[in-house]
């Protein structure tokens, strides 16, 4: 069937222009890509009511969308604000990671420095955290003084002057992605695989990328609960990025479990600094690793993924990402004399409680969902996007499934503003952990 074309844009007919699209989409016709690219620009510029957008997501959310579709809106959504544009440079291919999110990930933070002590280039931008998972922006803002706006200019010469910039979106940025996103929220459309590739990617094209690794989390923390599901967004996301010139690889990885042993704002960049000082968690270091070894292996650095992998973890163990982290946080306006003070104090949260296990055995479960939910009700997330973050709440020194534990051991520390609220946290994190006689984990966590 022929797709359905966007018969008029100007502002006065864009409400009934935007009717027979809405109709066709309820009914399961294609829609061409000029009609797409209309009411992208209509929506932008205020020409289309919320509520008819409201209909058609809906109408997207049930019918899906074709390949050439998806495709156009996210070009579209990309075109609706600035480009950022790099001077070309093969020698510093320009890459990024995207993460679907999950409870204790903080790969972008040892990641982004890492990328550039390997010579990449990487403007990354990230953003909040919403509901159980957290955002890399939140993470960073636990650092006195970090910046996390920087106007495009600002950022373009950063990357290209010290390798990596780690700031949110701006105004000028996909903004239909920013209205799209926020409508979707609040009328159910979130969970549907083309308007999550192309938010996703609309931002990540807008970063004039080379080439891309994804993180694509499923499980009981994620958005994607099965790892079938998982592999449908990643596919979708994979091809259409490839499609339009990123070399693109998907990660699927668990997200049952928190990934390494801290959840919470700051004491995630305290571990992240751990990673980049060879310390800290094994799951946490071997996923950084392997984003960087992708990396390498798209963008031809590396022969082949070993080789890749062999490459990033001496760079990681050299202490040159390190160096990096430093220097990004002076290019953000950061006080790195305070910053140093807050890694050398612990806690830096007013309570600190510890949660001791009631019994010998191996721990066979640490549910992240619940986990997640803790700290998001400790304050270190938002329940709407008005909350106030608490950086200094979380949990850490987590006990994770296989480990060994005897009875009156720490399953995890709560950080928390007041006994109370670190007393309710220690209650509800009890259920959190099961402890079994051997070393099984439980199917409850796995995906
Ligand atoms: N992350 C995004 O940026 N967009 C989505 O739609 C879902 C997750």
């Amino acid at each position: 069937m022929k797709p359905v074309p966007h018969s008029e844009s100007h502002p006065s007919a864009a409400t009934s222009g935007f009717l027979p699209l809405i109709e066709s989409k309820r009914d399961g016709r294609e829609l061409s890509a000029d009609a797409i690219a209309g009411w992208v620009r209509d929506f932008t510029a205020d020409r289309i009511p919320e509520y008819q957008m409201a209909s058609m997501l809906m109408a997207i959310f049930f019918r899906g969308m074709t390949s050439a579709e998806t495709r156009a809106l996210t070009l579209a959504m990309r075109d609706s604000g600035e480009v950022l544009k790099f001077p070309e440079d093969p020698r510093r291919p320009i890459v990024d990671k995207h993460s679907t999110g999950g409870v204790g990930d903080k790969v972008s933070l040892p990641l982004a420095p890492l990328l550039a002590a390997l010579e990449f280039r990487v403007p990354m931008i990230s953003g909040r955290g919403l509901g159980i998972t957290g955002g890399t922006l939140d993470k960073l803002e636990s650092i006195p003084g970090f910046n996390t706006q920087l106007e495009p200019a600002r950022l373009v010469e950063q990357v290209q002057r010290i390798g990596l910039a780690m700031a949110g979106q701006t105004a000028t940025m996909i903004p239909a992605d920013k209205k799209l996103y926020a409508l979707r929220d609040v009328t159910g459309t979130v969970p549907s695989i083309p308007l999550i590739t192309a938010s996703i990617l609309s931002k990540k094209l807008a970063e004039g990328l080379h080439a891309l690794v994804m993180d694509v989390k499923f499980g009981a923390a994620a958005f994607m609960q099965t790892e079938a599901e998982a592999r449908v967004l990643a596919d979708a996301i994979t091809s259409l990025a490839e499609a339009c010139g990123v070399r693109t690889h998907a990660l699927i990885t668990d997200m049952n479990t928190p990934l390494g042993r801290a959840t919470g704002n700051w004491l995630e960049v305290r571990e992240s600094v751990e990673c980049l000082e060879n310390r800290g968690p094994e799951d946490l270091r071997l996923l950084v690793v392997e984003c960087a070894a992708h990396l390498l292996r798209l963008t031809s650095q590396a022969a082949d993924l070993d080789e890749a992998r062999a490459l990033a973890a001496r760079c990681l163990a050299s202490g040159a990402p390190r160096r990096k982290w430093d220097e990004l946080l002076a290019a953000q306006d950061a006080d790195l004399d305070a910053f140093g003070r807050q890694l050398s104090r612990d806690p830096i949260a007013p309570v600190l409680l510890e949660l001791k296990a009631s019994r010998t055995g191996f721990v066979s479960c640490c549910d992240a969902r619940v986990i997640g939910e803790v700290v998001r009700d400790l304050g270190g997330g938002r329940l709407t996007k008005a909350s106030v973050i608490d950086h200094a709440v979380g949990v850490d020194q987590l006990a994770k499934p296989g480990d060994a534990v005897k009875s009156g051991d720490v399953l995890c520390r709560v950080h928390a503003a007041s006994e109370s609220q670190a007393e309710t946290a220690c209650r509800r994190l009890e259920g959190v952990f099961a402890i079994t006689d051997s070393p099984a984990v439980s199917p409850a966590c796995r995906a």
